[in-house]
């Protein structure tokens, strides 16, 4: 018996080798794959180690288990015992872990019957998946997909390798409360009714944000925990409506002693899926993030900036820029190395794409030699491409209008014009920290100044006195990590000052009776002696999808949510009868 065998088998399939050729094994698991050849009867059989082929042959298998193999169905779960054979060399199978050997089964027993898999589990070469609602509504049977398999292993190893990694830096483990107040992140909370106090709610958290604020007020000093958050948003591909992070918080920090930690650990992370990654990691303020990529989030793969064209363009008289170019509008552009390779398609369809975020759209000039051509080429010589730095065979695309406008236009054609010329990547891990961040953005609908953080962020000191005045001029110790154009999670220095948070609790729109009344434990702990602390939380599935290779987060989640927030497999959320309803003190209108 290895340390692996259990009552019921002596070793994994995925794990047999040559060096167990000769050995008698037993070995349970699922029929993947059967094949009758003349009087054999092959069967791929598969755990989470892998596959291992068993062979039932007249030589070594009694008839009635030869007979019982020869009637297996997929997906039925059997116990097989016999001994491992080395292949011949020219019937190894390379693809295999498994492959230089084979088990010659002497018995089998049929564990676990098996109807007909609503939806395969082995898939022939380029068979597509099933659909994904399908994938969903029969997770029991897609999560034994090898792939799968792989990404949750994979998870399993980078939250303990994040655990270790903090602990080691001496953060403590602390759990923190599931049912609580609202810790508001920007999202609608879940609320839970109280049974026994009728009409009152818990709310789940949106994160453990004032918990973790508290432990610091509390002398615990380093806190992290594999944290469950709630947020009830509208979803999008890359969402879910409960997720998890690895937070952690510090007291008696700045901001670059809590980059070092969050670097520590998505060091140690990458390293763990077979990357090494250097540190530290480039610092880019929010202003130049949004200058030079038109994103708080830049792909910093690609060495292609947004450039400032409006003092070369403004003396050209293009009608194009002329007719928009008003107060605090700026011509802004990307001078596209091999530009010129774009077809006229590509450049029509960026247009478009331009188009489709408001605007005045795109304009674009292209130089092969002499030759100038495009939207706006017959204002263009040589020589002002060339100060844009346009030279042969590139491009300029260019757009005009506020940078509220500008950036998210640029920032999409950018990724666009990555995507079709596909220029290879200069770097593959491409990490950098985006920092000082504003503390308000105005919101898209209303133009209201709404917190880009959470309202816990320190205002950066040199700009407090702007809190009442000139929010949105307000900057934040607020910082982000970014990984190859992903945000993979956000911290910030705390405020620690009960009298600036109760003014910051003014821009949530709370009177002071009613910041107290939400928040008077925390503003109550903050002036019972609070060190200075920060913090971070990484977004763990997010982290998982990008280094397992992943298509969604979906992929990496056991038992996740579709995009409108149902749990298909276990089918939630689901009606609660009256009854449960009475006991809630609660009536439903319909
Ligand atoms: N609580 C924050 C979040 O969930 C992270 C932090 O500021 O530490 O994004």
């Amino acid at each position: 018996m290895t340390p692996k065998g259990t009552a019921w088998r002596t070793h994994r399939c995925g794990e047999l080798r040559a060096a167990h050729a000769r050995q008698r094994v037993r070995l349970g698991g699922w029929v993947h794959r059967r094949r009758d050849l003349g009087g054999l009867v092959f069967v791929d059989l598969r755990d989470r180690a892998g596959l291992v082929q068993v062979a039932f042959g007249p030589g070594w298998s009694p008839p009635d288990v030869l007979a019982r193999a020869g009637g297996l169905g997929s997906e039925t779960v059997v116990v097989v015992e016999g001994e491992v054979v080395a292949r011949p060399p020219d019937m190894r199978n390379s693809e295999l872990a498994t492959g230089d050997v084979e088990v010659h089964a002497a018995q089998l027993e049929i564990l676990g019957p098996a109807v007909t898999p609503a939806i395969p589990v082995a898939r022939a070469k380029g068979e597509d998946l099933a659909a994904e609602e399908l994938r969903l509504k029969y997770r029991h049977l897609d999560l034994r997909r090898p792939e799968m398999q792989a990404n949750l292993m994979l998870r399993h190893r980078l939250l303990q390798r994040a655990r270790e990694t903090l602990s080691d830096l001496e953060f403590l483990e602390i759990e923190t409360p599931i049912l609580t107040k609202p810790t508001p992140e920007g999202a609608r909370d879940y609320l839970v009714p109280s049974r026994l106090h009728a009409g009152e709610f818990y709310a789940l958290p949106q994160s453990p944000q004032i918990y973790k604020q508290l432990l610091m007020v509390c002398g615990f000093d380093r806190y992290f925990q594999i944290a469950r958050c709630f947020r009830d948003e509208d979803l999008r591909y890359d969402r879910q409506p409960e997720f998890t992070q690895i937070d952690l918080e510090a007291s008696f920090v700045g901001q670059e002693d809590v980059l070092g930690f969050v670097e520590a650990v998505l060091v140690a992370l990458w390293e763990e899926a077979g990357h090494v990654i250097g540190r530290p990691f480039p610092r880019l303020t929010h202003r130049e993030a949004m200058e030079r990529y038109g994103t708080d989030k830049p792909d910093q793969r690609y060495d292609l900036a947004i450039a400032d064209w409006t003092a070369q363009v403004r003396p050209l008289g293009v009608p194009f820029f002329q007719s928009v170019m008003k107060d605090g509008s700026r011509v802004r552009g990307l001078a596209v190395k091999g530009g010129g390779a774009l077809s006229r398609k590509d450049v029509d369809q960026l247009a478009e794409a331009a188009k489709q975020l408001g605007g005045a759209g795109l304009a674009w000039v292209k130089r092969q030699g002499e030759q100038i051509s495009g939207s706006v080429g017959k204002h263009f010589t040589a020589e002002t491409l060339g100060r844009l730095g346009v030279g042969d065979g590139d491009a300029a695309l260019m757009t005009v209008g506020p940078d509220r406008v500008t950036s998210p236009v640029l920032d999409k054609v950018r990724q666009e014009v990555i995507r079709r010329l596909a220029p290879r990547p200069a770097t593959a891990h491409a990490f950098c920290w985006v920092v000082e961040f504003p503390l308000f953005e105005p919101d898209p609908a209303t133009g209201r100044p709404v917190f880009a953080h959470h309202p816990f962020t320190s205002p950066h000191p040199e700009d407090v006195a702007k809190l009442e005045g000139d929010p949105l001029a307000c900057r934040a110790l607020h910082y982000d990590a970014v990984y190859n154009g992903h945000e993979l999670g956000s911290g910030s220095i705390r405020i620690t000052d009960p009298a600036v948070q109760r003014r910051v609790f003014a821009h949530l729109g709370l009177t002071p009776a009613e910041a107290e009344a939400r928040f008077g434990f925390l503003l109550a702990a903050l002036a019972a002696g609070a060190p200075p602390h920060g913090g971070f939380a990484i977004g763990f599935d997010r982290v998982t999808m990008l280094l397992a290779g992943a298509a969604s987060l979906r992929d990496v989640i056991a038992f996740p949510k579709t995009t409108a927030a149902r749990a298909l497999f276990e089918g939630a959320p689901a009606p609660a009868g009256p009854a449960d309803l009475a006991t809630l003190h609660i009536e439903v209108k319909r």
